[in-house]
């Protein structure tokens, strides 16, 4: 997490870092600060709280300067705080130094610095690198940041600026995302892309353990040995107003919106004569003939679309699929084999236990395909094949267009594997394509149903409680339905499998506690309606969500929220919508901030 951002070039270099950092803030948002190279030397400014409260302190700093870089932190080690907050200088004061990631043994490199008279400031791992440095330089920058690779466990994207060479900006990386924007007489480094797009559309992937200068008139790129090297370009392909709020409220609700648009981009293309097309993700017939078993890994939201992913392999290919968290997996000395296929999904492509845990599973033998939606990110160049999410930039830390075209990946996947197994007709694979193909036009149905959501939204805002049911694929729906909700409102939520609840946290349910239910399968629509009956039987409000015909009377539920009817398989596509919206308005209505959830990043590149 935190976002890093560097200039070097013709413009005054802080509304240039400020603005790249507004960017990022996505990534971070707890503490903020800016190194600059001034005529009179280095001068660093940097604050707990907001890139704004950082903006208004640079307000009464005039400035010259058209070199400098900029953090914005998501804490792991020290709290947030003004000496924790980033940029750290060295014991001379003549280099700042920006980190994002976690430095492992930064507490014996502490203890080391503090023998040979260093003073220590902050409570933060980041700060010895700037004194490591200080400690290691030669003369030689590249050599120095390289060096600091090497003494350094752990993971870290570094930008570097020193008062001795007033014009450049030095960077390195170790799992932890860095690239470089090419302007005209001008350059930038970033975290991410939407910080450089004020600049360019053009930019360099850093790779792992390489290095650069960075200059107003030019990048050089050096491999681990310090050599220079040549790497290829790339461009944005997407409209720099993905990135932009575009006058939504917030971006959360804009990138709902756009989940039409996310699915659609991410499945037509991969639709070739009806079926699914997705050799050149490196997911062939042979492939699914050839193995016994699906690991799906992930975190967070991902892991849930890997939930609904699980049950749909299972059901229509018929093999056995485990779907586990990244940060469990990694740890677990899983039961890998070369004839097992490992799935990682991933928004950024960077989240750390995602890769360490498809590091594992590669070890091990298994072949890795990634469901990524940052180009070029570590997942997607590490994995033995790519099934790219269109879902163009996404802003808000809590994900929702990201979601759905992974789920419409996952089904794509299904249904491939489905085929090459000979478990399904190709006309029955070419029905689901069709149905999965018209899912954008059924949510946008569903974003219709704004108005009843908002209104149920405001009727249940201020409960304490919620809870989340459903069976099947609505039981994998669910927990991505809680999840939201609790990151964006705070209200505490679980999701339970309909049949479970009986079996404990049915105590938990008294009067006024909401309960909503999915139920878009109708073989197991009947079962769901009687949980929700015992739900209902003992207070709850319940709120049904269904493509049924089926309706409900007050004993059963409170409200229904009717959704377009689709095969039950593909329905936590359209199930989510509704729930997303709800999530949103309680946030809301709450006075939550929408956006940057307290305590969450987007991205997380740190264990
Ligand atoms: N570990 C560093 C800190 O806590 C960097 C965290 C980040 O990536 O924002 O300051």
């Amino acid at each position: 997490m935190c976002g890093i951002v560097g200039y070097a070039g013709i413009k005054s270099a802080v509304p240039v870092l400020l603005n790249g950092l507004y960017k990022l803030e996505y990534r971070g948002y707890d503490s903020a600060g800016v190194a600059l190279i001034e005529d009179d030397g280095l001068k660093v400014i940097k604050t707990k709280g907001r890139i704004n409260t950082l903006d208004q302190k640079l307000q009464d700093e005039p400035s010259s300067s058209r070199c400098g870089i900029g953090h914005t932190r998501w804490a792991t080690h020290g709290e947030p705080s003004d000496v924790n907050a980033h940029p750290h200088v060295s014991d001379n004061g003549r280099i700042a130094l920006v980190h994002n990631g976690i430095l492992e043994n930064y507490l014996e490199i502490r203890e080391m610095l503090r023998q040979e008279g260093y003073t220590i400031k902050s409570q933060t791992d980041s700060e010895v690198a700037a004194h490591l440095f200080q400690m290691y330089y030669n003369g030689d920058p590249i050599a120095t940041i390289l060096e600091l690779g090497r003494r350094l466990r752990g993971a870290y994207a570094f930008a570097v600026v020193s008062a001795d060479r007033p014009d450049e900006i030095f960077c390195t990386r170790r799992d932890n995302p860095l690239i470089i924007g090419l302007g005209e007489g001008e350059n930038m480094i970033a975290s991410d892309i939407p910080a450089i797009l004020q600049m360019t559309r053009r930019f360099i992937v850093l790779s792992d353990g390489e290095a650069a200068r960075v200059t107003a008139e030019g990048v050089t790129v050096y491999n681990a040995l310090g050599e220079e090297i040549e790497k290829e370009v790339n461009t944005v392909t997407w409209d720099t107003s993905s990135a932009e709020k575009g006058g939504y409220e917030h971006f959360m609700i804009k990138e709902i919106f756009e989940q039409p648009k996310a699915v659609r981009d991410t499945v037509i293309p991969r639709i070739k004569n009806g079926l699914p097309a997705l050799e050149e993700c490196g997911l062939t017939d042979e492939l699914f003939k050839d193995i016994d078993r699906i690991h799906i890994v992930a975190c967070g939201s991902a892991l849930h679309a890997g939930l609904v992913g699980k049950v749909l392999i299972e059901k229509l290919a018929r093999i056995p699929v485990i779907a586990t968290i990244a940060s469990e997996f990694r740890y677990s000395d899983p039961i890998v084999s070369p004839r097992d296929l490992c799935i990682v999904v991933t928004q950024s492509g960077e989240t750390a236990d995602t890769l360490a845990a498809m590091r594992e599973a590669k070890r091990k033998g298994a072949k890795a395909v990634a469901v990524v939606n940052v180009v070029a990110s570590n997942a997607a160049r590490e994995a033995d094949g790519v099934l790219y999410t269109w879902a163009g930039p996404e802003i808000a830390v809590a994900t929702t267009k990201a979601y759905s075209a992974q789920l419409s990946a996952l089904y794509l996947i299904a249904i491939k594997a489905a085929l090459a197994n000979g478990k399904i007709t190709t006309e029955k694979a070419k029905d689901y394509c069709a149905a999965i193909a018209h899912l954008p036009e059924q949510i946008e149905e569903i974003l219709k149903l704004r108005e009843q959501i908002q209104y149920l939204a405001s009727a249940y805002h201020n409960r304490n409680n919620m809870f989340f049911i459903g069976r099947g694929i609505d039981c994998a729906a669910a927990q991505e339905a809680s999840l939201k909700l609790k990151e964006i409102s705070y209200i505490h939520s679980e999701a339970y499998a309909g049949g479970e609840l009986k079996h404990g946290t049915i105590s938990l349910i008294e009067e006024g506690t909401v309960v909503i239910a999915l139920a878009c399968d109708p073989d197991l629509l009947e079962k769901t309606v009687s949980n929700v009956k015992s739900v209902k039987a003992r207070g709850a409000d319940v709120i049904l969500v269904t493509n049924s015909d089926f309706e409900p009377d007050g004993e059963v539920c409170d409200h229904v929220i009717k959704i377009p009817a689709c095969p039950a398989e593909i329905s936590a596509s359209l199930s989510i919508v509704p729930m997303q919206l709800f999530s949103y308005y309680v946030g809301a209505a709450r006075g939550c901030d929408i956006d940057k959830p307290r305590n969450l990043a987007k991205s997380v590149t740190v264990e």
